[in-house]
């Protein structure tokens, strides 16, 4: 047999597979990990396929022949194998890179060492009181065999505590063939144990059964793709549950994804008092270690349930039933590295090819997933109204001009205040959301204008100081990260006017504090959510009520449900509206449904507070109003109109140099370029709007001028000849650039 192998090096040289041979009497599976000759080197490998014979007629015996596999089973299941091919041919890149997104990195290089430990258990037909007993002389060793009576191993670790140095006990009790000692494997459980409290399915809601009747029975069949339309407090995760149950009882797996498990611990409670160890958690803040474990235990099939972040749309589920995507509409689901790829796109391919169900879910779906549900892409299924007979929240839009107007220029409008107060009186808690961490947005200067930017990217910076806090703080760029002392003088024309403008979480969090003397707040913004658990930590902390009100940023928009709490402000909602982006209505319509949708949970009624500069903005309205529908027919023309995605495709390319002149003749050269190409293919000419190069919006970042071409393309399959030029422009390394192409980024700064 001749085994071709992807090896795990990225260079264009090695991109095609190589043979190797299968040396007689042994078997190597498509699939696995293996260690391969290369060269001079060793490197490792993937087994790709197997064949009779090599594939270019060279004489088997000039193979070289391959080396040991490197795990007990195949790392890779051949239907993610053809994923990986897959996205590879999508994203224009070798099949080593995509193979590379669907194994734990720490696996690949190695640095994580299996755990094991000492289990002790009683060896079957042994009598362990009758033992004990007979152990009369010996007192540790009859507790030992008491403590084993069950038939289930313990570990030794365990046994520790109670029973004072029992090794040589347990030698003794293993001598005489009472018990055996072994070795086992554990795994490394990212929140240890899991306790035994099973929890029961509550009774479903008319909608959660109706919403059910619509997709049990496509799961049961294995097939089906569904956007779960709930508004906040539906009850959604409670479909998701019932259907992973359902999933089970049909012996097959299931992988949740959610926009980020730091944000959401309390879905993986849920899944975890409903499933127990079945569940297995994935995502960016596990250890390397943990992250292996949680990978094999999922890979070996004692984990069938997948609770993670976008990746983990890749975990090695055998059988899998299931794919469900939380709040569907986060950007979180574009991955922003290379290889690039669209989550929910990666799920819809991975589903059809296993047989599995795929739900899209949230109360706010992308312009792009209702449009696809409209076109019949996905089956529309809607729970529109809350749990339990609640209401929506009653939302109320403040006119900022007018508090200005009437000489209130604090942040907070004069209802805000007020209801705020009323809040924290009668003993309820508050949310209070604004889009921009720090104190104060930009620093600038009264006289002629000039704004503190980064000296290295071409963003204003931001101040941060403590609340309540005496030093003068310091400037923040949130792009690169680079600090200084805010100016007293203006730096262009002397003027002594610089002044502090905008607001950011910290501001409003001393604000809060000023009004309200002896209020207890948590801040959560990247700022205060650096270290491991610092998310669970703080949330909580507001979970067990010591503190009253809960500040931040989008990062307390998603899935919280706090039963406490009843008013919910929008500080600032035009700072999401007025974002240099063709997403931005979208992205202020979610974000206010969202933040909204946290108040009034639990039958204490929610009211919720807008305050904005545009209060007539459309956008803004139906958010008030929660008026997906409205929302969505408005923004779907306008982006017809404007020839935005759904309705083309997105595409650049954008060059980076130290050098302002290079980037920019770079970008004008590879205008020239993909002119020249489309006008030599008219029909692909016709389908594709080229703009002349230009700055980026973000013109610098950490020292780099940016340049790109922008094209917008209509009815372009995705191997569009077009794509792989642009892949390929991007590929060639050139000293003084770097040339990236990028197809409906996440964001285009
Ligand atoms: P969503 O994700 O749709 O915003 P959740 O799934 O967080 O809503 O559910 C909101 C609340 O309703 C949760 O506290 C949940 O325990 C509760 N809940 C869900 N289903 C039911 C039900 N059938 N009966 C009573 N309470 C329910
Ligand atoms: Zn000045
Ligand atoms: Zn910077």
């Amino acid at each position: 047999m001749v085994a071709q192998v992807i090896v795990d090096v990225v260079h264009t040289n090695v991109a095609h597979p190589f043979s190797y041979l299968v040396p007689e009497g042994e078997s190597v599976p498509v699939g696995a990990r293996v260690s391969v000759p290369l060269g001079r080197r060793r490197v490792d490998g993937i087994v790709v396929e197997l064949l009779e014979a090599p594939p270019d007629g060279l004489p088997p015996e000039k193979l070289r022949s391959i080396g040991a596999m490197l795990d007990d089973c195949p790392a890779l299941l051949p239907p993610l194998l053809d994923l990986a091919r897959e996205l590879a041919a999508q994203a224009h890149c070798p099949l080593a890179e995509t193979l590379r997104l669907m194994l734990p990195a720490a696996m690949r290089t190695g640095r994580v060492k299996r755990k094991k430990a000492l289990y002790a258990r009683l060896m079957p037909g042994v009598d362990a009181e009758a033992a004990a007993q007979a152990q009369r002389r010996a007192p540790k060793r009859a507790t030992l065999l008491r403590l084993l009576a069950g038939g289930a191993p313990r570990a030794v670790k365990e046994l520790e505590p109670l029973v004072h140095q029992p090794r040589e006990a347990l030698n003794a009790l293993e001598a005489a063939g009472l018990i055996a000692l072994e070795e086992r494997e554990v795994f490394r459980a990212p929140e240890g144990e899991v306790d035994a409290a099973l929890t029961q399915p509550p009774e479903w809601t008319p909608d959660q059964r109706e919403a059910l009747d619509a997709m049990l029975p496509a799961l049961r069949r294995g097939e089906g793709a569904f956007l779960l339309h709930g508004v906040t407090g539906s009850g959604k995760t409670e479909v998701y549950l019932a259907m992973v149950a359902e999933a089970l009882r049909a012996g097959r797996g299931a992988i949740i994804l959610v926009p980020e498990i730091a944000l959401t611990p309390q879905m993986v409670r849920w899944f975890r008092a409903r499933f127990g160890p079945e569940t297995a958690v994935l995502h960016s803040r596990l250890t390397d270690g943990q992250r292996c474990d949680e990978w094999r235990r999922i890979r070996l099939g004692y984990a069938r349930v997948v609770v993670g972040a976008r990746s983990a749309v890749f975990a090695p589920v055998e059988n899998l039933g299931l794919i469900v995507i939380d709040e569907e509409h986060e950007q979180t689901y574009l991955s922003d590295k290379h290889p690039r790829y669209d989550a929910r796109r990666v799920a819809m391919s991975r589903c059809a090819r296993e047989g599995a169900t795929l739900v899209l879910s949230s109360a706010t779906p992308s312009i792009l997933s209702f449009a696809m549900a409209r076109r019949g892409d996905y089956t529309l299924v809607e729970m529109p109204r809350r749990v339990r007979g609640l209401p929506l929240p009653e939302v109320t839009v403040v006119d900022m001009r007018r508090e200005l107007e009437a000489g209130n220029r604090s942040i907070f409008s004069q209802l805000l205040i007020e209801r705020l107060g009323e809040c924290l009186r009668e003993g309820r808690q508050a949310m209070l959301f604004l889009n921009r961490r720090g104190y104060n947005t930009f620093v600038s200067c009264r006289s002629c204008g000039y704004v503190v930017k980064c000296e290295r990217c071409d963003l204003s910076m931001t101040l941060h100081r403590e609340p309540g806090g005496e030093e003068p703080g310091k400037l923040r760029c949130h792009m690169c990260g680079a600090e200084r002392t805010p100016p007293t003088t203006c730096p262009e024309c002397g003027s002594r006017y610089i002044r502090y403008f905008g607001s950011g979480t910290q501001r409003v969090e001393e604000e809060v504090r000023r009004l309200f003397p002896g209020v207890e707040t948590v801040r959560m913004d990247i700022d205060t959510t650096r270290g491991r658990d610092a998310h669970a930590k703080l949330l909580d902390r507001f979970g067990r009520g010591e503190a009253q009100v809960l500040i931040g940023t989008q990062m307390i928009a998603k899935g919280l449900d706090f039963p406490r709490v009843t008013l919910v402000g929008v500080v600032a909602a035009d700072m999401t509206l007025n974002l240099p982006d063709y997403r931005a209505p979208e992205r202020t319509f979610q974000l206010i449904t969202q933040v909204a949708g946290r108040a009034g949970r639990a039958g204490l009624p929610g009211e919720v507070i807008v305050q904005t500069y545009k209060p007539e903005d459309p956008c803004i309205r139906a958010a008030a109003a929660q008026d997906y529908r409205a929302f969505f027919e408005r923004e779907f023309s306008r982006r017809r109109a404007g020839l935005y995605p759904p309705f083309t495709l997105l595409a650049r390319l954008l060059v980076e140099s130290p050098e302002e002149e290079t980037a920019r003749q770079t970008a004008e050269r590879l205008y020239d370029v993909v002119r020249t190409y489309l006008l030599s293919h008219p029909a692909q000419k016709k389908r594709t709007l080229m703009l002349r190069a230009d700055e980026a919006p973000v013109k610098r970042i950490r020292g780099q001028f940016r340049y790109h071409v922008l094209m917008k393309l209509f009815d372009h399959p995705d191997a569009s000849p077009l794509l792989a030029l642009l892949a390929e422009l991007a590929g060639v390394e050139d000293g003084a650039c770097t040339i990236y192409c990028e197809v409906n980024p996440a964001t285009m700064m």
